[in-house]
């Protein structure tokens, strides 16, 4: 039967991408080796970095004065890695849902830590409101689409401090303006990548004014320094991240990206209002096209499991909600197919029409 994968990370990545990925880790450039068993150093594998570095800056138009690295540890080192390199004092966080929490958890360790802006009193179920952004922050921090509930500020903030984000979830969805942040991260797991790699692009200018000593690869200098290969970088990772890069160019870039994670939220979030089993749980500003969380409406309760069900055996794959927030999310990353939503939204009408 085919599958419908709608997993929140590492989800679903273009076909072609592990296609490519998998006839390198066979036999990496005809060399008779695995991908897997080259060394970082060989001399095939540098313009595997550099390529997928420029692609990243050409697709994102990074402006100069911009370094582009990939680093392991996943976004949840960046955490730490941030206010370690960033915070001087004191530095602003916005809650917008759980990653933000951890964020902030981190740089506490760091400095003081001042709640800008939070959503938790309503279970984050739309985007805390940022009205008043202190002006002696060294940064501020933002988590631009919150992949457990469901919320995304699908636009650039204008604040009067460095911004920092962490578009773990959301990044090549949309066109970004770079020049606004100091630094963007992303754990690369959902639209770049295989699970591996964390991508950061970082203003130079910004880095090296800590007023601590920093363990040495925690400085970013490090592997801005060394282009990523101060130490062993995941090889296969950053690879599929080449051709992820190279896939989202093909297909038109970010823009074309935006365009169909438009069209996708909107088939999925017409269906979700219209349906009478199903509602929304994020006010619909709020509302993120990266992960799209629903619910069943309260007196259908019942039937939570039984759709859960029904909708596995039409294929869909990751579509039960996260612990914190019940229901069901679809998550739709760059290679969500309309043909994938399509399948999900028949499979709710054909379950209201058997209840
Ligand atoms: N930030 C966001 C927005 C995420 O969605 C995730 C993981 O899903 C993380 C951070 C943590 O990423 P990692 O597992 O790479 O540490």
């Amino acid at each position: 039967m085919k599958k419908y994968n709608f997993n929140a990370g590492p989800s679903m990545l273009p076909r072609e991408v592990i296609e490519n990925t998998a006839k390198q880790i066979l036999d990496f450039n005809g060399s008779g080796l695995s991908l897997m068993e080259i060394s970082h150093r060989a001399p095939d594998f540098k313009p595997v970095v550099d390529e997928a570095v420029s692609l990243i800056k050409e697709l994102l138009d990074i402006p100069e004065g911009y370094s582009v690295i990939f680093l392991g540890g996943g976004a949840s080192l960046q955490f730490m890695q941030i206010p370690a390199n960033f915070l001087l004092k004191k530095a602003g966080y916005v809650n917008s849902g759980t990653w933000a929490k951890k964020a902030m958890k981190e740089a506490k360790h760091f400095g003081e830590v001042v709640e800008v802006a939070s959503s938790a009193d309503d279970n984050y179920t739309h985007l805390p409101e940022i009205k008043d952004i202190p002006s002696d922050l060294d940064y501020l921090h933002i988590c631009t689409n919150n992949t457990i509930f469901g919320t995304e500020l699908r636009k650039d903030l204008d604040a009067p401090v460095p911004l920092i984000a962490d578009m773990s979830s959301d990044i090549m969805s949309r066109p970004v303006d770079v020049s606004k942040y100091t630094a963007i991260y992303a754990g690369a797991q959902k639209n770049m990548a295989m699970a591996g790699v964390t991508v950061i692009i970082v203003k130079d200018d910004m880095l090296g004014k800590a007023p601590r000593e920093l363990p040495t690869m925690i400085d970013y200098r490090t592997h801005v320094e060394k282009g990523s290969m101060f130490n062993t970088p995941p090889v296969v990772p950053i690879y599929s991240l080449l051709e992820t890069m190279r896939w989202c160019k093909a297909q038109g870039g970010v823009k074309e990206m935006d365009r169909r994670a438009h069209e996708r939220a909107r088939i999925l979030y017409d269906e979700i209002d219209r349906n009478k089993l199903f509602r929304g749980t994020v006010e619909e500003s709020s509302r993120s096209l990266m992960n799209i969380c629903f619910v069943m409406n309260d007196e259908y309760k019942d039937l939570e499991k039984p759709f859960l069900e029904f909708a596995t055996s039409r294929g869909m794959v990751g579509v039960k909600g996260h612990r914190s927030v019940g229901g069901f999310r679809a998550s739709c990353y760059n290679a969500q197919t309309i043909e994938g939503v399509n399948a999900l939204v028949q499979a709710m009408k054909d379950f209201e029409k058997e209840h």
